[in-house]
């Protein structure tokens, strides 16, 4: 066979064609526009409410949201790492943890207004995919299920980003859907989760806050008779925070419906993409025979800030940015390659942002596909040397104790279990088999020690 030959013959098998995409991933930048490196630690930033901010550096401090410095480095090391990615996912957060009082509508507007312009310049002809947070509200968290100011002007800065259908569906709800660039047969779902969040009073008493639901399952219904393929977007995830036992984000009743439709549509979802929790997990999704079928990515943050959660320890992290490869054509999520700052080297050289791993590497996976996922979780849940590496790159290589059996049982659970219920049944389940592993060790070492008697 010729060269041509084989390369035609090549072009007909089914596959041959497919490429290999990249997007960007990046997620609560959290600003904190007070953040001055001055000689009163107290006072470097509001974002740290009076915790002395001890290593403050022109990148930020542990304690404290990102200054410009730290949001303009980390755009343009997206710009010097991959120039000209397929698209860009944001998913929200862009304001300082500080009482409502010290923010408002305006500054909300303005800070979400100043992020928008800094990725546009840098990346002028990229198209941005972006979902509102939490903190991207007034008062934060208390996002409504019909239309407002914040709603309204936040449509107009992202006007660049928008087609008109989704302006008109995100002045109504915060959310939107598109054709993923614009291709026929694949498509983005940018969801509005901060309507399920639990601190959000507004929502709470609702069936379907802002109609989200039933418009995202008929978005999937249609997508499934069309032969669509899906990525889905958004802020606040379900399940539970790995760093802290038992503590959900969602109201349950929302957690619930959320998985009912990842269990209905799974064969049209090849990807779920959120952030909030600032560290670098995931969740998995099963069926009724416990067959992975999705897998939700949740991308570490750029803000280092620690958060102030009663009952966490060691709650920062470093700056993460997130890159996906994915195939073009049936959108499998084939690599994930997350690069970081060493806040602490950056403060006291010259800021490098870095690779930190990539995922097929660290966890010996041909891909990150759904049942690639779950082999990954099934390694760190088996095997102490792949947990303390994941446990690492969760608060992105900031944290480098041992994870011991708590902290292994906690982060198994969250990544395995998003329901409540089998959440709680994984606890006792897991609890139970590290005493009994342990116990199940300690046996056999009793054995020789007696037979060396
Ligand atoms: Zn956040
Ligand atoms: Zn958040």
């Amino acid at each position: 066979m010729t060269a041509t030959s084989f390369f035609l013959s090549c072009l007909l098998f089914k596959g041959a064609l497919a490429l290999t995409g990249s997007f960007w991933h990046i997620t609560d930048l959290h600003w904190d526009p007070t953040y001055e490196v001055t000689d009163q630690p107290e006072l470097v930033c509001a974002s740290s409410g009076k915790r002395p901010a001890l290593s403050a550096g022109r990148f930020g401090d542990y304690v404290c949201d990102s200054p410009w410095h730290l949001i303009n480095s980390s755009v343009y090391a997206m710009k010097s790492i991959l120039p000209d990615p397929d698209f860009i996912i944001w998913t929200g957060d862009d304001t300082p943890h500080v009482p409502n009082e010290d923010l408002g509508e305006e500054a909300v507007i303005n800070i979400i207004s100043n992020l928008t312009s800094a990725i546009t310049e840098i990346f002028p002809h990229t198209k941005v995919y972006s979902a509102l947070g939490n903190h991207d509200f007034h008062p934060k968290s208390q996002l409504p299920a019909g239309p407002n100011t914040i709603y309204n002007r936040t449509a107009e800065l992202w006007n660049h980003w928008l087609e008109l259908e989704s302006k008109q569906t995100f002045k109504k709800g915060g959310y939107y859907t598109e054709k993923l660039l614009n291709r026929n047969g694949y498509r983005m779902l940018v969801l509005n989760t901060n309507l399920y969040y639990d601190q959000n009073q507004v929502t709470q008493n609702m069936d379907d806050p802002a109609d989200q639901f039933n418009w995202a399952d008929q978005i999937l219904t249609e997508a499934a008779a069309i032969k669509e393929k899906v990525y889905i977007i958004g802020h606040v995830p379900p399940g539970f925070f790995e760093k802290k036992r038992s503590k959900p984000w969602f109201a349950p009743k929302y957690n619930r419906r959320y998985l009912d439709l990842i269990e209905k549509h799974h064969s049209v979802i090849l990807g779920q993409f959120f952030g909030h929790h600032h560290t670098d997990s995931f969740r998995m999704f099963y069926n009724k025979d416990r067959l992975p079928i999705s897998t939700m990515f949740l991308s570490p943050g750029v803000t280092p800030w620690e958060t102030t959660l009663p009952g966490v320890v060691n709650g920062a992290n470093n700056p993460g940015i997130r890159v996906f490869e994915y195939d073009t054509d049936t959108l499998l999520v084939k690599d994930v390659v997350t690069y970081y700052l060493n806040l602490t080297h950056a403060n006291a050289a010259r800021g490098r942002w870095e690779k930190e791993y990539r995922l097929t590497e660290s966890f010996r996976v041909p891909d990150a596909s759904p049942a690639s996922m779950h082999q990954t979780l099934e390694r760190l849940a088996n095997e102490h040397c792949y947990l303390q590496k994941y446990y690492e790159f969760n608060s992105v290589s900031y944290d480098l104790t041992d994870c011991g059996s708590d902290c292994r049982v906690d982060h198994v659970c969250a990544a395995r279990e998003v329901d409540f219920d089998r959440y709680e049944d994984c606890l006792v389940k897991e609890g139970a088999a590290s005493v009994f592993s342990g116990r199940l060790l300690f046996l056999p070492i009793a054995v020789s020690l007696l037979a060396s008697w």
